[in-house]
């Protein structure tokens, strides 16, 4: 394959079937989020309400795509990216499921065990149950592979296990997941630098020794979490996929995390705001900056949409996925300040204005858009990488 192929986008098929069910999304969104507050849509892909997970996993949004066996529906990923869509422009709170269904349960689905995959993936589907994703640490960020946590095999204990002893940072929603997948080093990294790693399912409201503690953002919410494990035990069967094999297995998960809808909808909530408060004869500056952003908006959802498609067929996109993260939150950055430049509004998360809330809310959420899920700077390398320049 030449370098370009590697950056490929095929046209995303066309999918008329997709309006059906677009609509049906819409309908079970004006029966049940009238009542919420559009605040809670921004940022962080919505609130997390364990209730309204449970009525989309009744509706059968979660899980779209997987075998009927594990509680899934066998729908394809076009479908499902009709269902993110329209959940994320609603700033519908889908916090609850989200971690779970895009990546969590599709790990589990490819590398588990029988036994994992039946007691955990229909689970999610129901919307029950939440996980995080127990990649980052103080010093190990962007070079994951050098996380220092350590797994160290013990004996004994019916079957025996490993003691896990480290600590996680930035972890999203931890205090109220019920799992952590959780990557460890269980060997030395060896010739091969991303050598050693193994990933772990931790239960983590039944698990002892685990410490969970809140770390506030600049917003002032608590929302990620530093994570202690002191001599935890975690039983064999807990591991996921192979051990030694983490690293193969967290990259690939990295690639669902970065192409969905949610990379370039994140204040979509505020642009609709934005239109609101313009009303229904802008200036021409405005018309310019908002025609400007819907361009954008529709080029990228073309691309996020060719990635589905990409995956729907087979394939690995990652580095279309990188492409995609990388000028989606580009994006998304820059719609609170074209927000500020357009209407004579402060910014005020406490205020009645739902405009003046909702860009209070974004501004301060902003920053961490391009460091979520891979750094703009790593996003870049990969790109780079994929171009054959370096
Ligand atoms: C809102 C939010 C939610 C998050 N949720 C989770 C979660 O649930 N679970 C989890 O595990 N993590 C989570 N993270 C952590 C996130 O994945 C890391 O912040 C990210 O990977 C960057 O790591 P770091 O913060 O250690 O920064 P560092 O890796 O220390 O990077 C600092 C700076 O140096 C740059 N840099 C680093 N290496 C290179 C290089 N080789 N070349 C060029 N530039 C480089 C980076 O781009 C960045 O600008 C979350 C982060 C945010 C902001």
């Amino acid at each position: 394959m030449s370098s370009i192929d590697a950056l490929r986008f095929e046209p995303p098929p066309p999918f008329p079937e997709g309006e059906a069910l677009r609509g049906d999304v819409r309908a079970f969104l004006a029966e049940h989020l009238p009542r919420r507050s559009i605040k809670e849509g921004v940022g962080i892909w919505g609130g997390y309400d364990r209730e309204f997970s449970r009525k989309m996993g009744a509706r059968g949004w979660i899980a779209m795509t997987w075998p009927r066996r594990y509680g899934g529906h066998e729908r394809n990923a076009l479908e499902r990216y009709v269902v993110l869509e329209e959940m994320l422009a609603a700033g519908a709170p889908v916090g609850g499921h989200w971690i779970a269904d895009r990546q969590s349960g599709p790990l589990i689905l490819r590398v588990g065990t029988e036994a994992q995959k039946r007691d955990i993936l229909p689970r999610i589907a129901a919307g029950e149950i939440g996980f995080c994703i127990g990649m980052s640490e103080p010093d190990s960020g962007s070079d994951l592979a050098s996380v220092r946590t350590r797994a160290a095999a013990v004996e004994g204990k019916s079957g025996g296990g490993f003691l896990i002893n480290g600590t996680k940072l930035w972890t999203s929603n931890a205090h109220r997941a019920d799992y952590m997948i959780l990557l460890a080093r269980t060997g030395e990294a060896g010739e091969q630098r991303h050598g050693g790693l193994t990933q772990f399912l931790v239960d983590l409201k039944n698990t002892k020794d685990i410490s969970i503690r809140p770390v506030h953002n600049l917003a002032g919410d608590h929302h990620f979490n530093e994570v202690v494990f002191q001599e935890t035990f975690l039983p064999a069967h807990t591991v996921l996929g192979e051990v030694g094999r983490g690293w193969q297995q967290v990259t690939s998960e990295l690639a669902l995390e970065r192409s969905g809808p949610e990379r370039f909808l994140s204040v979509f909530t505020l642009l609709v705001e934005l239109a609101r408060a313009l009303g229904p004869d802008p200036s021409e500056r405005a018309r310019i900056a908002m025609g400007r952003i819907v361009a954008h908006i529709y080029t990228l959802r073309r691309l996020s949409r060719s990635v589905a498609g990409m995956l729907q067929a087979g394939t690995n996109p990652a580095q279309q996925a990188a492409l995609v993260k990388d000028l989606g939150t580009t994006l998304e950055q820059e719609i609170p300040e074209i927000a500020r430049l357009l209407v004579d509004e402060e910014p005020d998360r406490g205020s009645a204005s739902n405009y003046a809330a909702v860009l209070a809310l974004s501004m301060m959420n902003a920053p961490s858009f391009t460091l979520r899920g891979g750094t703009r700077e790593i996003l870049r390398g990969i790109i780079a990488r994929g171009l054959g320049l370096r």
